[in-house]
């Protein structure tokens, strides 16, 4: 701009000084040739004047005196004197129209093409009083030779004045361009340079208000993007047709165990190599929607493969497949939970044919009549026994049940454990001394205070006591301990007993639903083989932590901490 604006500058000075010297030339060629006219005239008087004394003498010395053509005429037109040309090559000169004139009127002039000089000549012709004529001529290449003579100083002024312009240009522009560059487009409205510029920068103000407007919505909605994405329990996973990663939450990041930095932006294979993400991701791509099952660090992922498409061309109302998304679910503790339960369904309907077959078996003999009489009670005590085991059986199932799908009304509520406790060590004393096992209870004087459900908590320090007391030897003891909890915990509750013990390889598993050490064991003391399970599942409820310390033949422990 800077240059053009200097360009302009200077072409527009160059050619008004051009036409400027141009007319002023022109001027001074009229000044000239007026001025040769005049000076023309008034030596044709002074020459006459002289004439008029001794024109003889006066013309012999003319040619020295005047650089203008001098001739002389007689009245009949022939040629007396010429001061530039031979006589005898000029012809009669009285059809000459200034000699005419003169002839005439006393003087004339004209101006025309000499056929002496062969040049555009001004003549002027005066009568003499012995009516002869005197003439002077200069011709126009004499103004112009005047004219030339002035023109290097003319040049040299146009050359002065485009100096002049340079400088003058330069400067302008300097000035004309300093407010532009130092303009605040950041505010352009507190801008104060040409009045030609406010539409403009009253745009750029609005169009700033749309930017930063704009900016800030996208920003917004970035936030929000990143906010659902980042907190949401999927992994998210956005490609690209060629599968270059767009986006990687950072879920999915930990899944894949890469870091962020390394790893968005890349091709897809370098977050997992695995064929069941490939094939999802491929199928994806290649515009079907895909699922597939992955494992992974020892956990279970569920992968949902959706292609993605975007319009081509603003006219074109075809969709093009753009790229995929894929969500990665966690799907363990799903996957875990339903192999649970297809292992709980078939290990229920066993557990409840075992009976029924002992009952079935024991009615079918008493049916046939085959049992003596005096056996007849003891039949009927097994089958008696039998359909204990079938009540208590399905009576732990359907609280298992009820635990697993929370049906249960669960009221939390303010529950003394210690008093709690205490009621089913009571409660359980009389079973306990039928097994000739003695029951302690310990606890403070002070009520000890759980947020919890007060059933729940009963039946799970009832099983633990009654394990306690089952799995024991005559002559044992079973000790049952509630205290506070030290570092911010509520409570502690401990049932300790010195049975039987758990063999250290099924430690990890006592707590599995229908998991017994010694299967007949439990069998006989009616177990059900659900008990563990049933406190394992009130202790997740409360948040409680379960440990288990036992050594066969001495005893086992079990603390729960609220
Ligand atoms: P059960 O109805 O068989 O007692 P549980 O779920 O209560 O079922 O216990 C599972 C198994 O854990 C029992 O069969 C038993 O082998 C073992 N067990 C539980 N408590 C004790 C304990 N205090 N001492 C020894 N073994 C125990």
């Amino acid at each position: 701009m800077k240059r053009r604006i200097f360009i302009s500058l200077f072409i527009l000075s160059a050619i008004s000084i051009g036409i400027t010297s141009a007319l002023v030339s022109f001027i001074m060629y009229s000044e000239f040739y007026k001025e040769m006219r005049i000076e023309v005239k008034q030596e044709a008087k002074y020459v006459a004047a002289a004439a008029n004394i001794d024109s003889k003498a006066f013309l012999a010395d003319v040619d020295r005196i005047s650089k203008d053509r001098i001739t002389w005429i007689d009245a009949q037109g022939n040629v007396l004197y010429d001061s530039e040309e031979n006589i005898a090559n000029m012809d009669n000169h009285a059809d000459r129209p200034e000699v005419k004139q003169a002839l005439l009127s006393g003087e004339g002039d004209s101006v025309r093409m000499s056929a002496t000089l062969g040049e555009q000549t001004f003549y002027y012709a005066i009568k003499l009083n012995d009516e002869s004529i005197i003439r002077v001529a200069n011709t126009k290449s004499n103004v112009y030779a005047t004219l030339a003579e002035c023109l290097p100083y003319v040049l040299l002024v146009c050359l002065f004045m485009l100096f002049i312009t340079i400088f003058v240009a330069k400067k302008q522009t300097k000035s004309i361009v300093l407010p532009i560059n130092t303009m605040d487009l950041e505010k352009p409205l507190s801008n104060d340079i040409y009045d030609e510029f406010a539409p403009l920068l009253r745009k750029l103000d609005q169009q700033n208000k749309t930017i930063a407007d704009t900016y800030s919505a996208l920003k917004a909605e970035r936030k929000e993007f990143a906010s659902i994405t980042e907190n949401m329990n999927e992994g998210l996973l956005i490609l690209n047709a060629g599968g270059e990663v767009l986006f990687a939450n950072q879920k999915v990041m930990n899944i894949f165990s890469k870091s962020r930095e390394k790893n968005t932006g890349g091709h897809y294979l370098t977050l997992n190599r695995s064929s069941e993400f490939r094939e999802a991701v491929e199928e994806a791509l290649l515009g079907e929607p895909s699922e597939r099952r992955l494992k992974q660090n020892g956990r279970c992922y569920q992968l949902m493969a959706t292609p993605t498409y975007e319009n081509g061309t603003e006219n074109d109302t075809e969709l093009q497949l753009s790229g995929a998304v894929v969500l990665v679910l966690d799907i363990t503790e799903k996957e875990e939970a339903d192999k649970m339960r297809r292992e709980f369904s078939s290990n229920v309907s066993h557990e409840l044919k075992t009976p029924l077959t002992s009952i079935s078996g024991y009615a079918e003999i008493m049916e046939a009549g085959i049992v003596k009489p005096e056996d007849i009670a003891d039949f009927a005590g097994k089958i008696h026994t039998e359909a204990k085991r079938l009540i208590a059986l399905v009576a732990d199932i359907m609280k298992l049940s009820k635990l697993d799908e929370g049906t249960i009304e669960l009221v939390p509520e303010e529950v003394d454990l210690r008093r709690l406790a205490q009621e089913v060590v009571e409660r359980l004393s009389s079973q306990a001394a039928s097994l000739k096992v003695s029951m302690t209870f310990e606890g403070p004087k002070g009520p000890i205070l759980v947020k919890g459900v007060r059933t729940m908590l009963d039946e799970m320090i009832y099983n633990l006591c009654e394990n306690a007391i089952k799995y024991n030897h005559e002559g044992g003891n079973v000790t049952v301990i509630v205290e506070p909890a030290a570092d911010h915990h509520q409570a502690l509750l401990k049932v300790s007993d010195t049975g039987i013990g758990i063999p250290i390889e099924h430690q990890d598993r006592i707590f599995e639903r229908f998991y017994r050490v010694d299967k007949s064991h439990s069998k006989e003391t009616g177990g059900t083989g659900l008990g563990l399970s049933i406190v394992k599942h009130v202790a997740k409820y409360h948040q409680a932590e379960i440990k288990l310390e036992s050594q066969e033949g001495k005893g086992t422990t079990i603390s729960v901490t609220f």
